[in-house]
């Protein structure tokens, strides 16, 4: 189920209710059902990155091997992100950080961190502004643009990995990121943590969903990262899962 063949099928289907109107009067009652049916596949779609309902996301790796990736949206932040870092660096472990551009101004040092240890950098729009999706083509195309000319202008790399902010994707932003040669990164566990639940709750819930192939989205924003982070490592150690990045999880470059 894809938004073309939604919308292909809507149309089709408000076709025949009009012709059945104006040659046998059937009544026009007939087109709230699938108004209402169209809108919740429209909302769903749009919510749930999951579906791949407007563009191609890569959700998960297909595989058997005990291979999983982290990733950090929301970056990069003054106070946690080198917290982060540190921890990655003390179990070797490579993330992906999906950073907002405007977040880039006065942490340019961190934003350089990230890069000199190894790790990836991914486009998160430049606002992340609860309105975003409702910006045109070409205003998602400046979101996209302005963070990867922060993120080109520190580290000299272009980056070709996107995350949509709040996980939604409407036809502009598909639109925006296919014409700019993005590849659209979800996940499959998302960690919640910037929630009011408590960090061993948060764990827990990570954990228990851990799989081959999993991509798990945590924020660099927040104190109770630090110690999900700290006990998911652990737990990945334990169980024999290797965290690897998302390049070679999904075998994709980040960068052009
Ligand atoms: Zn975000």
């Amino acid at each position: 189920m894809t938004f073309k063949s939604t919308r292909n099928s809507f149309l089709i289907i408000i076709s025949i209710i009009g012709l059945l109107h104006v040659f046998l009067g059937l009544s026009l009652g007939w087109l709230v059902l699938p108004s209402i049916a169209y809108l919740a596949l429209l909302i769903y779609g749009s919510a749930s990155i999951q579906s791949s309902f407007h563009a191609p996301v890569y959700c998960y790796a297909n595989t058997v091997e005990k291979e999983i990736t982290l990733s950090f949206d929301d970056g990069p932040n003054r106070e946690y992100t080198p917290q982060v870092l540190s921890i990655l660096a003390q179990y070797n472990a490579p993330a992906t950080f999906f950073v907002i551009g405007k977040n880039i101004k006065d942490n340019e040092s961190v934003l350089k961190q990230i890069d000199a240890d190894g790790h990836s950098i991914g486009n998160h729009s430049y606002t992340h502004s609860f309105f975003v999706d409702f910006k045109s083509l070409q205003g998602f195309k400046n979101e996209l643009n302005q963070t990867a000319e922060s993120v080109f202008n520190l580290t000299g790399k272009r980056m070709k990995l996107f995350r949509p902010p709040y996980g939604v994707t409407t036809p502009n932003l598909a639109k925006a990121a296919s014409s700019l040669d993005y590849r659209i990164i979800g996940w499959n566990i998302r960690s919640l943590d910037t929630t009011a639940d408590s960090a061993q709750t948060i764990s827990r819930r990570v954990q228990s969903q851990i799989k081959p192939g999993a991509i798990i989205l945590f924020h660099d924003t927040s104190d109770k990262t630090i110690q999900i982070l700290r006990q998911t490592l652990h737990f990945a150690q334990e169980n024999g899962y290797k965290i690897v990045s998302l390049e070679r999880l999904l075998a994709l470059e980040a960068y052009e």
